[in-house]
């Protein structure tokens, strides 16, 4: 299947469904006909950092295609009338059955890519949070139908070529290299 960007999927304009469509910088539509505006703003997502109690850091392991059985982080995209405290929170409960509140995390930095869905290529930006709660790897349960397991790496010791998604990978990479994980201020 080739991917397509969204702006090049629309082959009719929504609002008076003619084909007199006008792209500009796969960011942009415009119909000729009767000036409707399309701007392909990027999804919103959330992802987080979360530690065991040994400072070690929570991967999940993918279920499903795209990029089954790369590591990835506890995350998803935000909903309608949703902040993005309120998406990671609502993610965090969802796969991994935790109860956070808005003093448990802090907005860390955010990352952008694409992310390929049914032959459709969505621009992405994520926002990345820090939980300052760690969690027990031997208690800690996670949604099945979305995670083959989870995984717990130290910081030092992440090998990168098992993070398929390349926004993931590269504020992972920046974040380790940094030693920002050492900078966490976790509540006893
Ligand atoms: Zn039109």
């Amino acid at each position: 299947m080739s991917i397509k960007n969204v702006v090049n999927s629309y082959r009719f304009c929504p609002l008076c469904g003619k084909t007199n469509l006008l792209r500009q910088d796969d960011f942009m539509l415009k119909c000729k006909d009767c000036r409707f505006i399309y701007f392909d703003n990027p999804k919103p997502g959330v992802s987080c950092l979360i530690f065991n109690h040994n400072k070690q850091l929570l991967f999940t392991k993918r279920l499903k295609e795209p990029m089954k059985g790369s590591l990835g982080l506890p995350g998803g995209f935000v909903d309608s009338n949703e902040t993005l405290d309120e998406a990671i929170i609502r993610e965090i409960k969802e796969e991994l059955f935790l109860d956070l509140n808005q003093s448990d995390i802090y907005y860390y930095g955010s990352s952008k890519g694409h992310f390929e869905y049914q032959g459709i290529s969505y621009f992405i930006v994520t926002a990345w949070f820090i939980c300052r709660k760690t969690v027990d790897e031997q208690t800690i349960k996670f949604a099945t139908d979305e995670i083959e397991d989870l995984v717990f790496l130290d910081p030092e010791k992440i090998d990168f070529d098992l993070i398929k998604l390349p926004d993931v990978k590269n504020l992972m990479v920046k974040f380790i290299n940094k030693k920002d994980y050492k900078k966490i201020n976790f509540k006893i």
